[in-house]
């Protein structure tokens, strides 16, 4: 058996020319399961959770939460809190995914409406204002004797932002967060009224220079410091290598950045990444159906942007593997899925075993965060199953929709 820890940091390797990952045989789980199939490595999940862990672990104060919109699995929610993690969610539905696994949270949503807010204060949850209007709505509520928060966040745009393709959250233009001035007056109204509170900033994703993150948290400690709040919040964005020569994000440089921060102790620190802790303990194995004999050829999958939508949306890459074949004998190969859309594409002029076959299984790295959260029924398509690799033993986390029966089920 070749053993191969791979650049990306999962556990690879090739026994009797089959892929193994985790010490589990790929093909056998396609074959066991169908296809398209997402597989997650529960000890990928701990051991990035464990990197971030130390790496932030020398700021004082500091708090770990998992942003819920990058899978949300219960099982995976149940792995990642039984770490001691705390969940970031988007909304009341990741919020009730929180409650369900029993994982302390906080929601981050913008343009809440009046019911969501008052459903959140009823439930005692900590709310990111992402607009003075939801500050306007929350007194609203507070005067009509909803009970009061015992901690609420104020989300910053620092009028910058940056981050990978259109990932980019923060500056001008940008719908989220609220301007430093009008944080400024939120602030005090709700310092007034004794309520603590923290500020928060997030303005991209796939950000692999640590110095950003730093930046980012000195302006939200100097902001805090200014207006009196407890607690700062810099977000998530923490890149991860999917191309095989891309470097890691150096998450101690992070650490040690923020922890030298002059009067950092003087607030509790959080910090909410989604992709860094799932990407890389995901893959997406499909199938192919058949392959164009044309030049380059173009190998059909059974999966394609309604299973795994980020290509698609964004042109990003993920590695492509044949689980079935050795990889010798590379051509350039298009690879694609078989939804009537032309970006249904996973990637183009991509080194591909020239022996592969109908029914040969292949396997889509980096598919642990984004993925099946977004995945849709386009195309009158099914959802895909999900399941976890547990100290060498696999279980079904989520069955397959049933193609039509759902579809057809869905309509009175
Ligand atoms: N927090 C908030 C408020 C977000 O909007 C996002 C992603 O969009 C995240 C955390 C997680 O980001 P990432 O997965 O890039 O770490």
């Amino acid at each position: 058996m070749i053993e191969a820890r791979s650049a990306f940091g999962s556990d690879f390797s090739r026994d009797g020319g089959k892929l193994h990952w985790y010490g589990v045989n790929l093909e056998d789980l396609a074959r066991r399961y169908g296809t398209p199939l997402y597989v997650y490595a529960s000890d990928e999940v701990r051991r990035r959770i464990k990197l971030l862990k130390n790496a932030l672990g020398v700021i004082p104060r500091f708090h770990l939460m998992y942003a819920v919109k990058a899978n949300n699995n219960v099982e995976i929610l149940k792995l990642v809190a039984s770490e001691g993690v705390r969940f970031d969610c988007a909304n009341l539905n990741e919020a009730a995914l929180a409650m369900k696994v029993g994982a302390p949270y906080m929601i981050s949503g913008i343009f809440y409406t009046k019911e969501e807010l008052e459903t959140a204060l009823r439930l005692g949850a900590t709310v990111n204002l992402d607009d003075p209007a939801a500050w306007d709505l929350v007194k609203g509520l507070l005067s009509e004797g909803v009970p009061r928060p015992k901690r609420l966040f104020i989300r910053l745009n620092p009028g910058w932002g940056r981050g990978a393709f259109s990932l980019i959250l923060g500056g001008e233009g940008s719908k989220f967060g609220m301007k430093p001035d009008d944080a400024r007056i939120v602030a005090r109204e709700i310092g007034d009224m004794g309520i603590e509170f923290g500020v928060h900033a997030m303005v991209g994703s796939g950000i692999f220079d640590p110095s950003h993150f730093v930046r980012l948290a000195s302006f939200l400690l100097d902001f805090a410091l200014d207006v009196g709040a407890a607690a700062i919040d810099f977000g998530g964005g923490f890149g991860v290598p999917y191309k095989p020569d891309e470097a890691e994000l150096d998450v101690r440089a992070i650490g040690d950045g923020i922890a030298s921060l002059p009067n950092i102790e003087k607030v509790e620190v959080y910090a909410e990444p989604g992709r860094y802790i799932l990407a890389s303990a995901g893959v997406l194995l499909c199938k192919i159906c058949s392959i164009k004999r044309t030049d380059p050829p173009i190998v059909g999958l059974d999966g394609g942007m309604n299973v795994l939508m980020r290509p698609a949306l964004y042109k990003a890459y993920h590695e492509i593997v044949n689980v079935t074949r050795p990889m010798s004998d590379l051509i350039p190969t298009t690879i694609v899925g078989r939804i009537c859309e032309s970006t249904d594409e996973f990637g183009r002029n991509r080194p591909f075993p020239s022996a592969s076959k109908a029914g040969d299984i292949v396997a889509i790295l980096h598919a642990g965060a984004y993925g099946y959260v977004m995945s849709s029924n386009y195309n009158s398509t099914a959802k895909p199953a999900e399941a976890l690799i547990e100290e060498g033993s696999v279980r079904l986390i989520r069955p397959r929709e049933e193609p039509m029966c759902d579809i057809v089920k869905s309509f009175p």
